[in-house]
């Protein structure tokens, strides 16, 4: 070997040692647990009447920043754009995006004359305990005026208040929180003529139920991949139409935000859940810049999973292949597990909140949600629901992880 040999043959041994270190720190890297984002939510109360002043926010959110890296803030809904203006140019100082909490189809009677939704047989579906604040009307997911009084209802109130983006909630009809009938909606002649172009009579879909009674909602089994599999095709036909027809009417409301330059977040009922609803995770996804799947496995009101299940099984206590779920890091890997196909961000909402006998987390529980959340490589978390209560031990637990 000649020197120049020599030296060649020691450039390409440098070169060699520099790729496999390069592989090597890139696969370790890629092992390496991911650094969680986090989304808080501001918890204003109604349109009429903001809970805190904005000095307070400003001055919790610093705090909480402190302890996690907050990367944005959804906020809402009280219509008082110097709250929002001021809040914004404090966040936008800091790097952090402020996103506007927007429910879509209810909560809106007070602020826009929206169509209401009707069950099956015309009726509006009975509600949780409107008495006790716990039940919603729900408007017609179907009708195209209601979308587009609320789409000009942002263009009004909020468009120059300084929003990076917008989170939609009650993207959905009722639950099992209003029974049966309140699954079996909306059945007004414009969503009755949706359903028919999906191939479903909603005509058949009442005698099935009529003639069958709980039976009609027997399922085979449960997987992550495939959800619950009707045993009953009416019914089967049923949930697959009615989740394309909710879940286009919001991609097309989201769709009206993001051509205004707004990010996009949804607030989802678990995947387990999501049929009986109307949300069709593949539909949305497509729509959506972030998914908030609630994932709350201690909370005993609306939205908890535990909570809307037991909901289920006591509604149609004569319904088969329903099995026992115990709310545990087991059931949470599985729903963590059914959203992993899905191509936009993930933020599983796990609720830090506290509420003796209502909602009973502790730092253990909320660190144990958030390493699952993490363990399957998403993006963050958004910790529920309102920031501004939420006990100091709930979140600095996560800036020890
Ligand atoms: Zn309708």
């Amino acid at each position: 070997m000649n020197s120049n040999s020599i030296q060649r043959f020691a450039v390409m041994r440098k070169l060699l040692f520099i790729a496999v270190i390069s592989l090597v720190g890139l696969s370790a890297c890629n092992t390496s647990p991911k650094e969680a984002s986090y989304i808080v939510q501001v918890s204003l109360g109604g349109w009429n009447h903001a809970d805190y002043p904005v000095e307070r926010i400003i001055s919790r959110l610093d705090s909480v920043s402190n302890l996690i890296p907050v990367e944005k803030v959804i906020i809402g809904w009280t219509l008082d754009k110097q709250l929002y203006r001021t809040l914004g140019d404090h966040l936008h100082s800091k790097g952090i995006d402020m996103l506007l909490w927007f429910p879509v189809f209810a909560e809106t009677e007070d602020i826009c004359d929206n169509s209401v939704a009707v069950d099956l047989w015309g009726q509006t579906p009975a509600n949780y305990d409107l008495a006790a604040g716990e039940g919603f009307r729900f408007n017609c997911p179907s009708d195209p005026a209601n979308a587009s009084r609320l789409v000009d209802f942002y263009d009004r109130e909020f468009s120059d208040c300084g929003f990076d983006g917008i989170f939609l909630d009650r993207i959905r009809t009722q639950s099992f929180v209003g029974g049966v009938s309140g699954i079996l909606s909306c059945g007004c002649p414009i969503c009755e003529e949706r359903f028919f172009s999906q191939g479903v009579k909603l005509e058949d879909v009442r005698k099935e139920w009529e003639s069958k009674g709980d039976a009609f909602f027997s399922v085979s089994g449960y997987s992550p991949k495939e959800g619950f599999v009707f045993t009953n095709p009416i019914a089967s036909d049923f949930f697959m139409a009615k989740g394309h027809i909710v879940s286009s009417s919001v991609a097309t409301i989201a769709d009206s935000f993001r051509a205004r330059g707004l990010e996009v977040g949804m607030d989802l009922y678990a995947p387990f859940m999501a049929p009986f609803v109307g949300q069709d995770y593949g539909v949305l996804s497509l729509h959506a810049d972030f998914i908030k799947p609630m994932l709350y496995r201690k909370t005993n009101a609306p939205a908890g999973m535990g909570f809307e299940y037991d909901l289920l099984r006591k509604a149609i206590p004569g319904a088969e292949g329903y099995p026992d779920f115990k709310m545990d890091k087991d059931f949470l890997d599985s729903q963590l597990k059914a959203m992993d196909k899905y191509p936009c961000a993930k933020y599983p909402g796990i609720e830090i909140n506290y509420r003796e006998g209502v909602v009973p987390t502790s730092p253990e529980y909320v660190t144990e949600s958030l390493d699952a959340v993490m363990d399957h490589r998403f993006e963050g978390a958004v910790l529920s629901w309102n920031i501004m209560e939420a006990p100091d031990t709930h979140i600095a637990c996560l800036g020890k992880r």
